[in-house]
């Protein structure tokens, strides 16, 4: 996120990143601009782990950008916590990067002298730019320079000096939204962080758009972009926090039509329906609303235990499996049970709380799940990134029910999803689903060929 105004920003990003702290644990950072000088500070663990007020009173200044890590790429290590900095002598830049590149590797080799010792993607974008400003005629430029350089799924904030920009990729991959406050603007990946700072949404920032956020004004710079769109289908299955409005559609009502869709396509008699929590609770209200089965909290999670899914090691996402959520005896003893989840990936999870549930004394056990199998990797910002990981690689639906100790198994299917997201299929990425990416990847797919269009 990054905000522009005419008063401190510091404390309102630390407030904003703790809003949108599910979407990465590993790492948390600040970075404010003064005139061409940017201070900054960053560390890993959770946002409030890494600013106590002492820390966030060092950072002085009425712009900054702020990011919380969760990496697809690079080390999973605090060193490697954005923004990603660099001097110039156009003053110092600061970025943060939600999303991944796929063109790194080319870069490395050869296309950029010195790449073999940059780090991450977000390093290449940062190396990129201070290059480029030395030889633009203006900042504006020197980024759309680096874009037109990189490909894959990036919503950026940057700092230059004390000039704050918003970039989105051409496929607008992954999310960015603006908001306006009293005393400036906001840009930020789910709109809850607007709720938040009492700001009006203004807009999504588009595909191929460059955004020079001012403190009083938001102007728009289209870069190359294309056709067609592809929002990352999986924001709103599981990602995105239910109550941001993403791309024109609330996700939690995504979810509640997931839910609806999967009772339509998958019927069962049963007694109760139960999510797991919390990201199957919307899914498996919509999934009860329509079956007109009774909805219960079979399941009480563990407020303390972090989402698993984005736990970075395996060994402690095994853990917080087990130490996530108990079912109530009362609610489960006896029943036939419809168990709601978003979606299926290794499947440990599931398994264990299938168990759990018949240990509970649970009759039948029958899952739902609100996204179709996901049996391909994802290149853009999501950590998923080999085929044996998932469950679904592989084995057909029954052979998965099967393998998890499911009664029944029942998985959304993608015209389903397609429906309930409420965007044509030509808008969003279906990569993980299909095998066919919106970008082009080594040795995958590509979904159709593209030419960008629009150049200014
Ligand atoms: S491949 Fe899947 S997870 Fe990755 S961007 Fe596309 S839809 Fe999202």
């Amino acid at each position: 996120m990054g905000i522009n105004s005419s008063s401190p920003v510091t404390r309102r990003i630390f407030l904003g990143l703790k809003v949108i702290q599910h979407r990465g644990q590993e790492a948390a950072g600040i970075a404010v601009g003064n005139g061409l000088k940017i201070d900054h500070f960053k560390g890993g663990g959770l946002v409030h782990e890494v600013f106590d007020t002492k820390r966030l009173e060092t950072l002085k200044g009425n712009v900054g950008i702020g990011h919380i890590r969760y990496s697809t790429t690079g080390m999973k290590t605090a060193d490697e916590a954005h923004p990603i900095l660099a001097t110039t002598s156009k003053g110092d830049i600061a970025v943060c990067h939600n999303g991944e590149l796929v063109n790194v590797k080319s870069m490395r080799e050869g296309v950029e002298k010195d790449a073999s010792e940059w780090g991450s993607d977000t390093e290449f974008v940062v190396r990129i730019l201070a290059k480029e400003l030395e030889t633009a005629p203006g900042p504006l430029r020197a980024i759309s320079r680096t874009l037109a350089r990189v490909k894959g799924a990036y919503s950026l904030v940057i700092l230059i000096g004390d000039k704050l920009f918003a970039a989105r990729d051409p496929h607008a991959i992954r999310p960015l939204c603006l908001g306006k406050m009293e005393d400036g603007y906001v840009v930020a990946s789910e709109t809850p962080v607007l709720d938040l700072l009492e700001a009006e949404f203004v807009r999504d920032v588009k595909a191929g758009e460059i955004v020079e956020v001012g403190k009083k004004i938001a102007r728009s710079f289209e870069m190359p972009r294309n056709k067609y769109t592809a929002h990352c289908m999986f924001e709103y299955v599981y990602f995105s926090r239910p109550d941001n409005c993403l791309d024109g559609s609330l996700v939690y009502d995504v979810r509640r039509r997931i839910g609806e869709t999967l009772a339509k396509e998958h019927k069962i008699k049963a007694d109760v329906v139960i999510p797991v929590p919390d990201s199957g609770r919307a899914h498996a209200a919509g999934y009860s609303m329509e079956s007109g089965t009774p909805f219960v909290e079979g399941l009480i999670k563990n407020r303390f235990v972090e989402r698993t899914f984005i736990l970075p090691e395996q060994k402690e996402r095994e853990m917080g499996v087990l130490l996530k959520m108990n079912p109530v005896k009362s609610l489960v003893e006896d029943k036939r049970v419809v168990l709601v989840d978003d979606s299926i990936i290794r499947g440990t999870t599931m398994t264990r709380i299938i168990g759990n549930l018949r240990r509970a004394g649970a009759k039948e056990v029958h899952i739902r799940i609100g996204c179709p199998p996901i049996r391909h990797p994802c290149y853009l910002g999501i950590d998923m990134k080999t085929r044996e990981q998932f469950i679904a690689n592989g084995r057909k639906v029954n052979q998965i029910g099967k393998k998890i100790g499911a009664d029944s198994l029942g998985y959304l299917s993608i015209k389903g999803l397609i429906k309930a997201i409420a965007l044509p299929e030509d808008r969003l990425c279906l990569g993980c689903l299909t095998g066919e990416y919106p970008v082009e990847v080594d040795g995958e797919k590509l979904r159709r060929q593209e030419k960008l269009e629009g150049f200014s």
